[in-house]
């Protein structure tokens, strides 16, 4: 009798796993004719199949790839109304051969799941992310662009759909992975605006995750920073508007002299894989860097001193984005003319060339497939 209860276990457990090998419907009419290799607009376009799963009484079924297309949902789907959405951002890219390769995509898969804990979603098993995607953009391997610079935007994101406007907590949820070529990314130095008004994350709130509500959140103050001819806001800290947290939806450094200076981590800053890569470049090759507090006035105080040297952001959409002025309380520091510049310049150079499969890759952060 015991034995048997074992057998059936098995079984079960079995059959468990088993769900979660995707099953695979393929488009009957590939879009692939409509991407122009030399003119990719990022966003209009969307590769021809998608990953779907649901998770229900407390389970995830089995996942599907499909073709890419419309969802229908009922209007009283609970994350239209409350936000409860998380999301990340990947990319792609293809060697001077034409092999694929997915960047770093466990960290983004950790993170994934540090923004479902809060945000009181259920972890989205390996199987699912990791593996879902690895099929899913081998599937759609034709969708990542050869030409420079350029690259497959990965977007897998989470929602409840409980059918539900009450306001309890969610039983069923939809993970989902979609994918958009990206075009070369020509990062145009950027003017930013420091804000000491309003603020993007508080501690104990939830700006460490990728949760849809933060930049909904932003949309407002960025709409008036772009009025006012800037590009980008750099978030300060929630309780003192002192301390720097990050520039748009990039992490932040800047070079203060001889050393480099990001802000330290903490529960008010998205913990950017970009940013782990930059400081680990940097680090393996002799840079200071200081991950701490660092407050507005001293980089006021730096720029007056000459010591501002450089200053950017890094994240995995716009990779290394320069800094060519910033504004704080009415006074503008210019950024001394970029072409003198050496340290952005250079991680920027180094980073593509490890994304491109142009120079080995030590750290392991290429998953090829
Ligand atoms: C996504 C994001 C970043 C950058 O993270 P990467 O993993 O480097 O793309 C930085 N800040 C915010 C607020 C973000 O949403």
């Amino acid at each position: 009798m015991h034995e048997r209860n074992c057998v059936q276990f098995l079984i079960f457990l079995h059959m468990d796993v088993s769900t979660f090998e995707t099953m695979v419907t393929k488009t009957e009419q590939s879009r692939i004719d409509q991407l122009d290799q030399n003119n990719i607009q990022f966003g209009k376009l969307y590769s021809d199949h998608m990953l779907v799963a649901y998770y229900e009484d407390g389970a995830w079924k089995q996942p599907q790839i499909m073709p890419y297309g419309n969802l229908s949902l009922s209007p009283a789907t609970s994350f239209i109304h409350y936000g409860q959405a998380i999301f990340e951002g990947v990319k792609a890219y293809k060697d001077p051969e034409g092999n694929p390769a997915i960047f770093r995509p466990y960290e983004n898969f950790k993170r994934f799941n540090r923004s479902a804990h809060r945000i009181g979603m259920p972890d989205v098993p390996e199987e699912i992310f990791i593996d879902g995607m690895r099929e899913l953009i081998s599937l759609d391997r034709d969708w990542i662009p050869t030409a420079d610079q350029t690259s497959l935007y990965i977007r897998p994101f989470m929602m409840a759909v409980d059918d539900f406007i009450g306001i309890k907590p969610t039983t069923k949820f939809m993970f989902m992975i979609i994918s958009s070529p990206a075009g070369p990314y020509y990062a145009d130095p950027v003017s930013i605006y420091v804000d000491d008004r309003y603020v993007r994350a508080f501690p104990g709130g939830v700006g460490f995750t990728k949760a849809a509500g933060n930049y909904g959140a932003s949309m407002f103050p960025m709409t008036q920073v772009r009025k006012m001819g800037y590009d980008q806001i750099l978030w300060m800290d929630g309780i003192e508007h002192k301390y720097v947290q990050e520039i748009g939806t990039m992490n932040v450094f800047f070079v203060l002299g001889d050393t480099i200076v990001t802000p330290g981590l903490s529960d008010t800053i998205l913990e950017g894989v970009t940013r782990d890569s930059v400081i680990t470049l940097l680090k393996d090759n002799g840079y200071n860097v200081e991950e701490r507090d660092l407050s507005i006035d001293e980089i006021v105080d730096a720029y007056h001193a000459g010591n501002l040297k450089e200053a950017f952001g890094a994240g995995t959409a716009a990779s290394i984005a320069p800094i060519r002025a910033l504004t704080y309380k009415g006074e503008k520091l210019e950024l001394p003319p970029i072409d003198s510049w050496t340290i952005s310049p250079w991680i920027r150079t180094e980073l593509n060339d490890i994304r491109y499969g142009r120079k080995e890759d030590v750290h392991g952060w290429l998953y090829r497939f």
